[in-house]
């Protein structure tokens, strides 16, 4: 594939001295599979593979966003899932109560139409990320550079700047350790001592090492940049939610260079490469045919239909 091979020529001449060229995609398990997912992960394994056909080491990882805030019921749940708003995905109930919770419901069938195409990216669930403590540095050195984030994000997000918006502002979600919600009245972070301090609108608060607690999350644009630095990434697509001018990926750019000092991967946005697709993402049957056939259809087919 012509444009595969061109970012692939375009990343080795960025990434001279790359040992391994890791291609990543992300998404959040909110409902059922999405065309877009799909092309995002098919077009990541893609570009792995043409850097392998030139010779370069290359490996895809798939982050499952499930530690994301539940906020809203997707259209294909029957039951009411509004009581759940505010945990975390991966602290809700399979929907349909075959497996263990809502993200294993999702992320299952997801993950067998990927292997069904012979994609076999390495996994990466991101609530066992953060709540193993992995990222603690990462959101500490956040939390010190609060005051910069915030002078980077406000004015791309329109926000109205005022000094004590911005001295109260935290870029993470902190998961309530009493009732397990994001239902924050107040948070503070103490410098000195390394203390989280909150109060959830139930009442609880708490006052708690940052080292161990584990249940919070940065926020989506410095969740991305601070993973992009974590897991080395050079490459990753994004859909037009995240390409717009003061898009996510704008917002994370300017993050990862100025607060955590990289180099954001090269971004291919999809609308480049899907821009004539055959199934409208807005027609529920086609969306749904085109679903089943990637399901069955042999691999090649099936990343025909994701890419076209
Ligand atoms: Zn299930
Ligand atoms: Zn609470």
């Amino acid at each position: 594939m012509l444009w595969a091979n061109k970012i692939a020529e375009e990343l080795i001449e960025t990434y001279p001295n790359e040992e391994t060229f890791v291609c990543a995609a992300g998404v959040t398990p909110s409902g059922d599979i999405s065309l877009n997912s799909l092309r995002e992960a098919v077009i990541t394994d893609i570009i792995r593979q043409a850097l392998e056909l030139k010779g370069k080491q290359a490996k895809t990882l798939f982050s499952w966003d499930d530690y994301d805030l539940f906020r809203r019921e997707p259209d294909e749940l029957s039951t009411p899932f509004s009581e759940y708003n505010n945990l975390p995905y991966s602290e809700i109930p399979d929907p349909e109560g075959c497996h263990a919770t809502y993200v294993e419901h999702f992320e299952s069938a997801f993950e067998s139409v990927l292997s069904n195409l012979n994609i076999h990216p390495t996994y990466i669930y991101q609530h066992e990320k953060y709540l193993s403590g992995e990222y603690t540095a990462d959101i500490r050195e956040a939390l010190k550079k609060r005051r910069e984030i915030y002078d980077i994000i406000a004015p791309m997000k329109n926000r109205f700047f005022s000094e004590s918006d911005r001295e109260s502002y935290y870029p993470v979600h902190i998961y309530c350790r009493s009732c397990g919600k994001e239902t924050m009245e107040k948070v503070t972070y103490h410098e000195v001592g390394d203390y989280i301090e909150y109060t959830c609108a139930c009442g609880y608060r708490e006052f708690a090492a940052l080292e161990g607690f584990n249940h919070m999350k940065l926020i989506w644009e410095v969740d991305w940049a601070m993973r992009w630095r974590h897991e080395g990434v050079t490459f990753e697509p994004g859909g037009p939610e995240h390409s717009a001018e003061f898009g996510s990926y704008q917002i994370s750019s300017a993050i990862a260079d100025q607060i955590f000092g990289i180099r954001p991967p090269y971004y291919l946005p999809y609308a480049s490469v899907s821009s004539d697709s055959a199934f409208s993402l807005s027609d529920e049957s086609s969306r749904k045919e085109a679903l089943s056939k990637m399901a069955t259809a042999d691999p090649s087919e099936g990343i025909h239909i994701a890419i076209k």
